[in-house]
């Protein structure tokens, strides 16, 4: 009896230890699995948590040493960051996944094109560009190339940026309208530093590479009007109304002068009565106004444009209307009128603007490219007085009032 009491007093301890043993089995198996999840994961999300990012981060580049699991942990990060504005800390981000080895080619591609727009979104254009010229030979080459193209168009850098649409309409869509512009904008350059041969050259250039192209006809006929060249000025001028007539409003005064200073007054007086019949404009207003003023005189003129008014009426035409009468006026009523002119005329100037129609900036001067959303073209020479549907949604006040 004695003998079993002490055979109990064994095996107690004996299972105590295999429970222990079991629960130390458990215990290790839990702590292999947590070991996938480093601790740097815990602690950079607790960082997160606490609004510490800049701890965060380290924490995190620490554990892409230590595991290739957590790669598109960072590239969300990277994301997160940019998307939030703190694009130096996604930059950081991206970096550090360039600059790993174990990375596959896939994932460094991918990081890298994370970093251009980085660089991209932070302004660092020469930065942009030199990584998305790595990426040409990539899967993200298309993308690349369209970034380039916006590189070079914000540089300024026309010969790269020619170059680009070629390579472009490879592979996307049509590039002829943006590529005439370019080649335009080489013209003008020429042109200022009076290389009118290259000038002239690079015009031709942008008619052939896009026959609509009707800015290489204002340059063209500006150059010779310059030169004194005024018949030829026109008639190049008036090749615009086959083009696309909205743009005569461009032409319609420097068309004018020309005509003017080559003695064609009853020509000019014939050329923009039929042009404003049959494109109703302001621009177009005031050239035939002023070309029958200089043909037929003040009372002919005068008729015109009440006339016009009477079936087109705007505050535009009202004011060239006061500014007619204000040439017959006597002294005793013309000080009143010069004030309600003056009234009328300040209103006209805040309705004298040019707006986008892809984004709805406006301008008051014209612009071949919006400034707000770098598109070609979608701004057109016609005010928004003469445009029904006149919201504004933002005014560029660098133009002159
Ligand atoms: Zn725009």
């Amino acid at each position: 009896m004695a003998n079993f009491e002490y055979w109990w007093l064994l095996v107690f301890p004996l299972f105590f230890g295999l429970g222990w043993l079991a629960a130390r089995i458990d215990v290790s198996q839990i702590l292999s699995e947590n070991r996938r999840l480093p601790e740097s994961y815990f602690k950079g999300l607790n960082f997160l948590v606490n609004e510490q990012p800049d701890k965060a981060i380290e924490a995190f580049v620490e554990i892409a040493d230590v595991s290739q699991e957590t790669v598109e942990l960072h590239f969300a990060l990277g994301k997160l960051f940019r998307r939030t504005g703190e694009v130096e800390r996604a930059i950081r981000m991206h970096k550090s996944l360039v600059d790993r080895t174990h990375l596959s080619v896939d994932q460094k591609l991918a990081a890298l094109y994370e970093l251009g727009q980085d660089y991209y979104r932070a302004g660092l254009l020469d930065r942009t560009e030199e990584i998305f010229s790595k990426l040409l030979d990539s899967s993200y080459a298309l993308d690349a190339m369209r970034r380039l193209l916006d590189i070079y168009v914000r540089e300024r850098d026309w010969d790269k940026a020619i170059e680009m649409t070629v390579a472009l309409e490879r592979k996307d869509q049509d590039y002829r309208r943006e590529r005439s512009h370019f080649i335009c904008e080489q013209a003008q350059i020429a042109a200022t530093r009076q290389d009118m041969n290259r000038a002239q050259e690079r015009l031709s250039e942008a008619l052939f590479v896009s026959s609509h192209c009707v800015r290489a006809n204002v340059i063209k006929g500006q150059i010779e009007s310059t030169s004194g060249h005024h018949d030829i000025a026109v008639n190049v001028w008036l090749q615009i109304e086959h083009q696309n007539p909205v743009y005569l409003n461009l032409v319609a005064k420097p068309m004018l002068e020309s005509l003017l200073a080559s003695g064609r007054t009853e020509d000019a007086e014939a050329v923009f009565i039929r042009l404003l019949n049959q494109y109703q404009s302001l621009d177009l207003l005031d050239a035939a106004y002023h070309a029958t003023l200089a043909n037929s005189g003040a009372q002919p003129a005068y008729g015109m444009l009440r006339d016009y008014i009477r079936i087109h009426p705007s505050l535009h035409g009202f004011d060239k209307l006061l500014e007619a009468q204000l040439i017959d006026m006597s002294p005793y009523k013309r000080g009143d009128a010069v004030l309600i002119k003056s009234l009328v005329h300040r209103h006209t100037i805040r309705l004298s603007l040019f707006r986008c129609e892809n984004c709805g900036f406006c301008a008051h001067v014209f612009h071949w490219q919006c400034p707000a959303c770098l598109h070609w073209d979608t701004i057109l020479p016609r005010r928004i007085e003469e445009i029904s549907d006149s919201r504004l949604e933002m005014i560029d006040e660098t133009g002159p009032m």
